[in-house]
């Protein structure tokens, strides 16, 4: 496995990597419309109400697109996925072979510790 670069950790993430170090996949979802959304914004872009509370997302989702780098010693995947809550993220898909990755593809959230330990988000077939 190649090594994941630290997140930056902010003052606005800071929930969603401290639920990352139990192993809890958080999205931030907006209370006034009821839509969840991604990257974290304290305002919500769908309504703008400031209402944005953290919830446990299903860690479930669809590879929107994906594009395998293969020049590189490790070869790794990076993809856009679609949660199952709505909002598509950009991260890596893992644990795989990825000649057999496909668009529309299930997946599931599974944490991977990065350099200074802290778990990140990435994404395995199901
Ligand atoms: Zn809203």
């Amino acid at each position: 496995m190649r090594a994941i670069a630290s997140p930056v950790v902010t003052a606005e993430t800071k929930p969603f990597w401290n639920a990352a170090r139990r192993g809890t996949f958080m999205i931030p979802v907006c209370t006034a419309c009821g839509k969840a959304h991604w990257y974290p914004r304290a305002i919500c872009p769908f309504c703008a109400a400031g209402t944005v509370q953290w919830r446990e997302a299903s860690g479930r989702g669809t590879i929107y697109t994906f594009s395998i780098m293969r020049r590189v010693k490790e070869p790794y995947a990076i993809a856009h996925v679609t949660l199952d809550e709505g909002p598509t993220m950009l991260t890596n898909i893992v644990d795989c072979d990825f000649d057999r990755l496909r668009i529309g593809q299930a997946v599931a959230v599974v944490f991977k510790e990065s350099e200074n330990g802290q778990p990140v988000p990435m994404f395995k077939p199901v």
